[in-house]
């Protein structure tokens, strides 16, 4: 188990971070808002089996929580966290303040338009953007050789990726498959808020999930056409047959740049939901290639 340090300013994880890169050493970074399960030690496993030294960072960021949102609330455990980064191979945890990070309210921003506007953007039409420029911000202050990001928040993926082309990033983007629980459920922060029948009920995403998937190959193994809003449909259905879920958004795009699919659908595409349990608004995605 490698020695962990836990750095809280921008200047000491900037000299650690020059420092190893002096060596000559690959840096891996794995940026997270904490309260640490297995999906996001997968991603920091991901980042030590790939580069020499690897730093995960802890920060909730106030740029991508809307007004009304729960950025207060947002689960916080840095002791536990400390722990789970150790055990999965970090050698750094940065855990800033927002005055450290935000000494003053930033007047410039990183907006990816096109990628950003639907599913979640439609829903939350600041929050891609609150991401992009902590992402920036972020890059810019340890420069990694390597990112490390979960599929499990797809578009978010699609957004970062996008950044990093259009502004010429020195940076690898990786996307690592989402951890599930038992029943199928995407491990996240957020699954902490959900009480026990939500909880029972939550496995509603990944089936709704996996059936339109099954209805899609099985109709291609035919020789039938399948489109997005027949996907969508199953999905939809899916979601009503469960009381205590309520829909925001099902949705079956193409996998690269998150666009409409018309017509029949073919090639490499995402399907995605998002489902509220009261106040809780959970989210995943699953791909799906026909070809
Ligand atoms: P968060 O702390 O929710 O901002 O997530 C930090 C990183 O962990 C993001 O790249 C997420 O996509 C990733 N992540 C969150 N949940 C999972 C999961 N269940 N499996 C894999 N990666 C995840």
């Amino acid at each position: 188990m490698p020695e962990m340090t836990v750095l809280t300013t921008i200047a000491d994880v900037s000299a650690w971070s020059t420092g190893r890169r002096r060596l000559g050493e690959t840096i891996g970074f794995v940026p997270t808002m904490g309260y640490l399960h297995d999906g996001h030690a997968s991603l920091i496993r991901s980042a030590a089996d790939r580069c020499d030294a690897v730093v995960a960072s802890i920060f909730v960021n106030p740029l991508q929580f809307a007004a009304g949102e729960d950025l207060e609330d947002y689960p916080r455990d840095l002791e536990h966290d400390t722990a789970v980064a150790r055990d999965a191979g970090a050698h750094v945890v940065f855990a800033p303040d927002v005055r450290e990070m935000y000494p003053r309210p930033p007047l410039t921003a990183v907006a990816v338009d096109e990628v950003s506007a639907g599913l979640e953007g439609a829903s939350r039409p600041t929050h891609f953007s609150g991401v992009a420029t902590v992402v920036a911000k972020l890059f810019s202050i340890i420069g990694p050789c390597s990112a490390f990001f979960g599929e499990k928040d797809f578009q978010q993926l699609a957004v970062v990726r996008r950044m990093v082309a259009d502004l010429s990033i020195p940076v690898e983007v990786v996307g690592c498959p989402t951890q599930r629980e038992p029943d199928g459920l995407a491990m996240s922060s957020r699954n902490v808020y959900l009480d026990r029948a939500q909880r029972s009920a939550a496995r509603v995403l990944h089936d709704a999930l996996t059936r339109a998937c099954a209805v899609a190959r099985e109709r291609a193994s035919r020789g039938h056409e399948v489109t997005a809003s027949d996907l969508e449909a199953v999905m939809t259905e899916c979601v009503a047959d469960e009381p205590l879920a309520d829909l925001d958004y099902a949705a079956c795009v193409h996998s690269d740049d998150l666009s409409v699919v018309t017509g029949p659908l073919a090639g490499e595409l995402r399907l995605l939901l998002a489902v509220r349990f009261g106040s809780t608004r959970l989210i995943d995605n699953l791909g799906l290639t026909l070809t």
